[in-house]
């Protein structure tokens, strides 16, 4: 049945749907993690395109990952709103800099876009005389990225990044010497960086009223998703887009703040109904991903967070019903934390949970190699987000290669999907045998995705109306693939997602492990200021939003070449500093004693069930859970438990001990 408007109102709560309708004009959307916030943006734009009111080639909405954008654009299509154009803000300023380079340049073409800050920071630092390890280079290369996110021009730098109140990396006059070889280094080898990318294309709009007339007429309508994020050249590039028009809808949550370090400011999306007093605001605080234990226990995670963000937060309620409990869990060290982790994914994929719907997330990337190995041992498949993009990976350029060349000599009457997997044999891909795990299973599960989206794929008919040519149905889909690669829109590849917290927000999972929750990792030991310690914790609260049912969280006590041992992240409850091995050691039962200070709630201390059973109760643990704990650690988990729990009457999570 085709989509209808109507239809994109059902399965939306009354925030959502007067979210939705809301009238043309200034739209702000304040809420906190899995309440719908892109949902209902997705649906706005899908009513607004099919009541007649608003184009689709006229919408320009913005997301924060490549992933989301993707995965907004397959909803908007599903909902009866295809060509509208979803995408990052770079994508976005990257594409219309492509359209107009030549203009612009004098018949040039747009140059080439660095992926990596590395190697000219490298001949800044050496050109200033600035001594730089590796450590120091990201630190400047950081610095660099804020100053020209926050449109801060080297000779500027000293005095914003004072009122900034930054952690300059290097002396201020240093900082200004390297910034000004790295823009030199730049010019030199004919490149230009991400945050160009926004730059200029701010200035070909501000400096250039043919190119914003055509941009405006081409762009009416607005959306922002993931607004808490977005940074000074972001924040100026969207108003040069607007060009003084106010049809704009913003999505966000304060809680959500992870970008800051790089100029980021939820003021923007504070301040909105201030900047636009006609404004409508929506708020909505159900929230429909996750279990009630997830959403207590991030409830519990940002309810602790201090500044002026604390004042903004947003209280979630659980809308699902309940599900097991989150656990935390501490390992002697990162190899058998990995181990562990891996096992518990090979265990859930066996279970019937597709690996596409389980993630492992972490805090720096230098986390993810443990975890590859892991994953690789236990023959479980992962993609790791955020490396090579999908269109570039090596075997992916083959068989588009392999596609094209198949078009000319494919047999005729051959279904599209024979066609497609025969051709993949020059690439040595075969659909029945992934390798196990590791790098060799990343590259078939990246030929397979490829491969699925033939699924989905309808070739236009050929010249008589009927079924095309096997030729034409191979072409068209090689040209459906060259368009999603110039969109990069990736289709998903199976596999278990490893990834930073940060490169997660916005997405969800089945099951989602959060890990190396340590002292020095979460906080990131160059987290020195009240405001990054509170970034971190807010990288946590995102970590926990992002599980739909399942959620472990787990800390190592050692590095693995042994070394001192590590602390539990501060973020995490108190008992969990208590969560040494507690093995073998028969512990006093004292159940009676915990029930009488807090009146009325026990919970099973191993798997935290609340306890209806009176046996139960007198054991203080469910008959089936086992039984050894440390006492003092019974205690306070038990009471810190009935704080938070008590509302909703369920546990709120589990230590494990051993
Ligand atoms: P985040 O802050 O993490 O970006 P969000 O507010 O954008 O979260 P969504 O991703 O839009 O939240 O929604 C979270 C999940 O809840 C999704 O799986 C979505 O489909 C589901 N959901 C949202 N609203 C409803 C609803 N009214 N009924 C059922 N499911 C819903
Ligand atoms: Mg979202």
């Amino acid at each position: 049945t085709a989509p209808t408007a109507e239809g994109v109102l059902a399965g939306l709560d009354d925030d959502q749907r007067a979210a939705v309708t809301a009238p043309a004009g200034p739209l702000c959307i304040l809420a906190g993690a899995g309440t719908g916030k892109t949902r209902a943006i997705t649906h706005r734009i899908a009513h607004r395109v099919l009541t007649g009111e608003v184009r689709p080639q006229h919408v320009l909405a913005v997301t924060f990952t490549a992933r989301a954008a993707g995965e907004m654009r397959d909803r908007l299509r599903a909902l009866g709103a295809g060509g509208v154009q979803a995408r990052t803000f770079h994508a976005a300023a990257m594409r219309q800099l492509r359209f107009f380079a030549p203009r612009l340049l004098g018949g040039r073409e747009l140059p080439e876009v660095l992926t990596s800050k590395a190697r000219l920071i490298n001949q800044a630092a050496a050109a200033a005389r600035v001594r730089a390890e590796s450590a120091l280079r990201r630190d400047l290369a950081t610095e660099i990225e804020w100053a020209k996110s926050s449109l801060v021009e080297p000779a500027e730098y000293p005095v914003a990044a004072a009122r900034a109140g930054r952690d300059t990396p290097v002396a201020p006059d240093s900082m200004v010497r390297v910034y000004q070889a790295y823009e030199q280094a730049k010019q030199d080898a004919g490149v230009i960086d991400f945050e160009d990318l926004l730059r200029f294309t701010v200035w070909a709009i501000e400096e250039h009223p043919d190119v914003a007339d055509q941009v405006r007429a081409q762009y009416r309508h607005f959306v922002v998703d993931e607004y808490q994020d977005v940074n000074p050249v972001q924040q100026r590039l969207l108003a040069a887009w607007l060009g003084g028009r106010d049809d704009l809808t913003v999505v966000g949550d304060a809680s959500q703040t992870i970008y800051s370090f790089t100029g980021a400011s939820a003021d923007h999306l504070i301040g909105f109904p201030r900047r636009y007093p006609g404004a409508t605001v929506v708020r909505l605080t159900r929230d429909y991903r996750s279990t009630p234990q997830v959403v207590a226990l991030a409830n519990q995670i940002i309810g602790q967070a201090r500044g002026a963000q604390a004042r903004l937060r947003l209280q979630l309620t659980g809308q699902r019903k309940p599900g097991p409990a989150p656990t935390i869990r501490s390992f002697p060290d990162e190899t058998a934390e990995a181990a562990a982790v891996a096992a518990r994914c090979a265990e859930l994929v066996a279970g019937g949970t597709p690996s596409s719907e389980i993630a492992v997330l972490f805090r720096t990337n230098a986390q993810s190699a443990a975890y590859e190995d892991a994953l690789t041992d236990a023959n479980v498949p992962y993609q790791v987000q955020g490396s090579a993009r999908f269109f570039d990976r090596p075997e992916v350029r083959q068989a588009m290669v392999a596609l094209r060349a198949a078009t000319r000599a494919v047999e005729p009457g051959t279904p599209l999907r024979v066609a497609i997997v025969d051709a993949l044999a020059a690439t040595g891909w075969s659909a029945d045998s992934p390798p196990p795990g590791g790098a060799g299973r990343e590259r078939w599960e990246a030929l397979a995705a490829l491969v699925r989206l033939v699924a989905d794929f309808r070739p236009p008919p050929g010249e008589d109306g009927g079924e095309p040519t096997a030729a034409d149905a191979l072409t068209a889909f090689h040209a459906e693939l060259t368009r999603r690669a110039a969109a990069q829109h990736a289709p998903a590849v199976d596999g278990v997602t490893l990834a930073s917290l940060h490169a997660a927000k916005g997405l969800e999972w089945d099951a989602v492990f959060l890990v190396g929750l340590v002292e020095g990792t979460l906080p990131v030991g160059f987290a020195r200021t009240d405001d990054q310690i509170e970034e971190e914790r807010r990288l946590l609260y995102v970590g926990i939003t992002r599980a739909r049912e399942q959620l472990w969280l787990s800390w190592p006590q050692a590095r693995a070449d042994g070394g001192r041992p590590r602390r539990p992240s501060r973020f995490l409850p108190a008992s969990t500093a208590g969560a040494v091995p507690s093995a073998g050691v028969a512990r006093p039962e004292r159940p009676a004693a915990a029930r009488r200070r807090r009146g009325t709630l026990v919970l099973c201390r191993i798997c935290g069930a609340t306890l209806s059973e009176a046996t139960d109760r007198k054991l203080g643990r469910c008959s089936d859970c086992p039984s050894d704990l440390d006492p003092e650690l019974y205690d306070r988990l038990v009471s810190w438990r009935a704080d938070v729990a008590a509302q909703q009457r369920i546990p709120a999570y589990v230590v494990f001990t051993d």
